[in-house]
């Protein structure tokens, strides 16, 4: 298992529910194994979270 923690949140681009790798909008695996765009929605999540709450992640 790699470590991908942007798989905790849903792919805001293809849409993968979390706990999965994101695919291609017909299913499909692809090269990566999460589109920049959910690690740019879980970096952001995260930087909110820690800046309103202080937990640690
Ligand atoms: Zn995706």
């Amino acid at each position: 298992m790699t470590d991908h923690p942007e798989h905790a949140i849903r792919c805001p681009w293809c849409h993968a529910t979390p706990g999965n790798r994101c695919t291609s909008p017909r299913g499909r695996r692809i090269p990566v194994a999460s589109h920049d765009a959910r690690i740019q929605a879980w970096t952001t999540r995260t930087d909110a979270r820690d800046q309103k709450t202080g937990e640690p992640t």
